[in-house]
This record gives C-alpha cells, sequence and structure tokens, in this order.
C-alpha cells in the first residue's frame, strides 16, 4: 500500500518548500561539511564527497535552463551562484534552521545562495527526479531576487513567487492541475491574499504550491508570459498591467481551473 499513496501525497500537497531569507549567512552549523568540489559555467557547487557523482547532472540542469530564465527577467548575473548540496534531509533541515521540518521541505535559498538536499538521498517524499527540479525552482526563486531585489519580501506576492518557480521548473503537471480542479469542487478556494498572508507552513497545507502555479498558468495562457514578467517586477500594479481588478482576475482564474468560459 506504501507504494501507492507516495504519488499521492507528492501531488495532491505540494512540490517544494521554499524559504528566501534576506539574511547574508546560513544560521545553521552542517554547512562546514561542505566543500567546494565543482565548478561550471554560472555555478559553483559545494558538496560532501559521497555527493561529488551527480553533480555534473545538477550542473547540467541548471547550466540548461540558466539563459531562458536570465533573459526572461532581463537579467546579467555578474557572479557565479554557490550551490550547496547537503547529505541528507536532517543536516538539510539543521541547515536552514528548521530542524524539525517535515520531509517534503528539500530546497531554499538563502540571499543569493541556493540549498538542497542531495538528489542521491531525498527523503520519503522526493525522488531523484524531482530534486532535479527542485533545484532549477531554487534558482528561479534566486534570479527573481537578482531582478527586484528586497520586493521579493516586501512585495512579492507569495502566489506568484512559488507559482513562476514551480512554472519555469516545470513543476506543473496533470495530477496538480486536476486536484486543484477537485478541490474548488468542494470548496471556495482560498483568496489571493489570503495565500500572500499564510505562513509557510500554512500555505503548503493549504495547497498553496499547487493553486499557486495554476494562478500562473492562468495568467500566461490568458494574457501572455510579458505581462507577468511585467507583475513579477511591479506586483503593486496588476491592475494597470492587466487592465482589470484583481478580483476579476481571480474570478477568470476559477472559470479557468473549472474549463468554463472566461468572462
Ligand atoms: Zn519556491
Amino acid at each position: 500500500m506504501k507504494t501507492k499513496i507516495k504519488p499521492i501525497v507528492v501531488n495532491v500537497l505540494l512540490i517544494v518548500f521554499f524559504v528566501c531569507l534576506t539574511i547574508p549567512k546560513l544560521v545553521g552549523q552542517n554547512n562546514d561539511s561542505l566543500n567546494l568540489t565543482k565548478e561550471s559555467q554560472h555555478f559553483k557547487f559545494y558538496s560532501t564527497n559521497g555527493d561529488i557523482k551527480v553533480l555534473d547532472s545538477l550542473a547540467l540542469t541548471l547550466e540548461k535552463n540558466y539563459s531562458r530564465i536570465t533573459n526572461r527577467l532581463g537579467l546579467q548575473i555578474e557572479k557565479k551562484i554557490n550551490v550547496r548540496v547537503f547529505p541528507d534531509i536532517k543536516s538539510f533541515h539543521v541547515a536552514i534552521n528548521y530542524p524539525d521540518a517535515p520531509d517534503w521541505v528539500v530546497g531554499s535559498c538563502i540571499g543569493d545562495e541556493l540549498l538542497m538536499v542531495s538528489p542521491l538521498n531525498p527523503g520519503s517524499i522526493h525522488t531523484y527526479e524531482s530534486l532535479m527540479q527542485v533545484i532549477v525552482h531554487e534558482f528561479v526563486h534566486i534570479a527573481v531576487y537578482y531582478a527586484i531585489g528586497n520586493k521579493v519580501v516586501t512585495g512579492l506576492p507569495k502566489w506568484l513567487n512559488e507559482g513562476y518557480a514551480q512554472y519555469e521548473a516545470g513543476q506543473v503537471n496533470e495530477p496538480i492541475r486536476k486536484s486543484v480542479e477537485s478541490s474548488l469542487r468542494d470548496k471556495v478556494p482560498p483568496t489571493w491574499t489570503q495565500l500572500i498572508t499564510a505562513s509557510a507552513m500554512e500555505f503548503g497545507h493549504m495547497n498553496g504550491y499547487g493553486l499557486s502555479v495554476t494562478i500562473v498558468e492562468f495568467l500566461v495562457d490568458t494574457y501572455g508570459i510579458d505581462k507577468l514578467v511585467s507583475l513579477i517586477k511591479e506586483p503593486e500594479n496588476i491592475e494597470t498591467i492587466y487592465g482589470l481588478p484583481e478580483n476579476t482576475l481571480e474570478k477568470q482564474w476559477i472559470q479557468y481551473i473549472k474549463h468554463e468560459k472566461i468572462e
């Protein structure tokens, strides 16, 4: 039975948990056990010796996505991004100062550093493959941070930040769309404002990740990627960018999810 439950948990609950703190240094201690073990064109990797063999794949995945994401956001990042690969879930959770976090917490960024659990030891929820998406997801957060700076914290709605990261990382799929659709059948979804004000854990538990990526998908499908990028840069101008009040966009999103005609 266990093997049957696992994919459902992954699909329905969420894909990845993210904490983007603006503090410049790691709070946790386990950082010291990681050494610089690989450099690629745009990244520096820190890992244990045991994880060196996965770094080529991580580097390839990141470099493959790098130009698309930086070009989209109109960015040039002058320095190499640090990637810290932790050997297991426990050491990762200690490093992000969240020692009792659940197993779905596998990726994070702190300042402009990317932190993740090794895909070779992904824990009980994630897999090697999903960790390969997580690393792109976290890089998107860093790229957005370079694009708008502290506005990530002060002004960027959580649904937009998380939804866009999942969108670029290819983390939306049919089971996620279906889970959101069926949750909307049973109850009224949280408003976009409720998604913004939820704590990180609440956000995960209310299927905030699934809901967020469908909002971004709706906006891109209906109004195009350029408007979405404008929104990331100036989220306070949502009504000007889309020429509609936010609550009309929210209604359209629900119609989109339900495959109804958008009015
Ligand atoms: Zn995230």
